[in-house]
């Protein structure tokens, strides 16, 4: 890895549900975080709104990048590089982050790169956790379900989901059986309680999986009167046993033998277990990093474009569009060997 000598990035990261500010200072080849916070939209109804989310991102990410200089004790003027998602995201979502971190790239002076949100899950694993080098991902979030690891030259989806997220089937159940959003940890906590198994779809198609079946499956269940921790304990059991049975696949087949975690759902205390357990069985590593890096967070881009900038990419203001639907596969990966 050949390194120039910027050293403190800030990332600006507003995909979805949360804007998140983070500061990160390189340290050798591995990232230090000096801050990184969170702010959350709740919706008060329903799923997201794309709109209201992009409103309250922009109420509060002036607010949160003081906060996060605070809490990284240092200026404005220390700053060298800014980071944002470019995508996947929600766009008006992303156009607000994009916006800001415009607006601070011109008034600093200082360079713009705008990042892959699902490979800066990937690298904030490497960068933060010892031993961590080249993983298979297992990124489990609301809206984004992959399984991706670096194979001849590309960072490549081994398998993914054919329809909704693992979080927003969780999200989705959850609301349909009068639970808050996010609904992720509350069925978690449920799920402890369960212990019946109800048959579920376990669909996976080659590499991919579908969830949609198996929420309506488990809506129905619920209908006709099954406990809902039994149904919840069910739910967890089929969605986590395919995602671990693709991400072992993924691991046999690109012969790599570590696999790390990310995303919000890997919260989730069941998924981390079922995938120790087969890391454990081949011989393999588990990372998880901490949940404040797991979930969509400021660091992790603000890390990835480091990476980037350090390795050579420029990217000029004109050319920082958002890309709603940016893929893994799309990235030129510059920084790696
Ligand atoms: P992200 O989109 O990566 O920020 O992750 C948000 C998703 O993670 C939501 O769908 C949540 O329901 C889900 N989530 C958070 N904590 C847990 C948990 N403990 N178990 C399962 N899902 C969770
Ligand atoms: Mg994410």
């Amino acid at each position: 890895m050949k390194f120039e000598n910027i050293m403190i990035s800030i990332g600006i990261e507003g995909t979805a549900h949360s804007i998140a500010i983070g500061f990160v200072k390189q340290n050798k080849n591995k990232c230090d975080v000096l801050s990184n916070l969170i702010k959350t939209y709740h919706p008060k109804k329903g799923g997201i709104h794309p709109r209201e989310a992009a409103n309250h991102h922009a109420e509060n990410v002036s607010m949160l990048i003081k906060k996060s200089l605070e809490e990284a004790k240092i200026n404005y003027s220390d700053i060298d590089l800014i980071s944002f998602s470019k995508g996947p995201g929600l766009g008006p979502c992303l156009r607000t982050a994009a916006t800001a971190s415009r607006a601070l790239s011109l008034s600093l002076k200082k360079p713009l790169i705008g990042v892959n949100h699902c490979v800066a899950h990937l690298e904030i694993g490497t960068g933060t956790l010892d031993k961590c080098r080249d993983p298979v991902l297992l990124y489990t979030s609301g809206a984004n379900t992959q399984v991706i690891a670096f194979a001849e030259g590309k960072y490549r989806v081994f398998g993914e989901t054919l329809d909704i997220g693992i979080g927003n089937c969780l999200d989705k159940f959850g609301r349909s059986v009068g639970l808050d959003f996010p609904s992720g940890p509350t069925i978690e906590k449920l799920a402890k309680k369960g212990g019946k198994y109800l048959k579920l779809p376990y669909s996976i198609k080659g590499m991919d999986i579908a969830f949609s079946g198996l929420l309506t499956a488990a809506q129905q269940y619920y209908e006709k009167g099954e406990r809902l921790e039994d149904v919840c304990y069910s739910i967890q059991e089929t969605t986590f046993a395919a995602l671990t049975e693709v991400t072992e696949r993924a691991m046999a087949h690109t012969e790599k033998n570590q696999v790390l975690l990310g995303g919000g759902v890997a919260a989730n205390n069941r998924l981390r277990e079922m995938v120790s357990i087969m890391a454990k069985e081949r011989n393999a590593t588990c990372f998880v990093p901490s949940k404040d890096l797991c979930v969509d967070n400021g660091a992790m881009i603000a890390w990835l474009g480091l990476l980037m900038y350090n390795s050579g990419v420029r990217m000029k203001i004109e050319d920082s569009l958002i890309d709603q639907r940016f893929r893994t596969d799309m990235v030129d990966v510059t920084w790696r060997e």
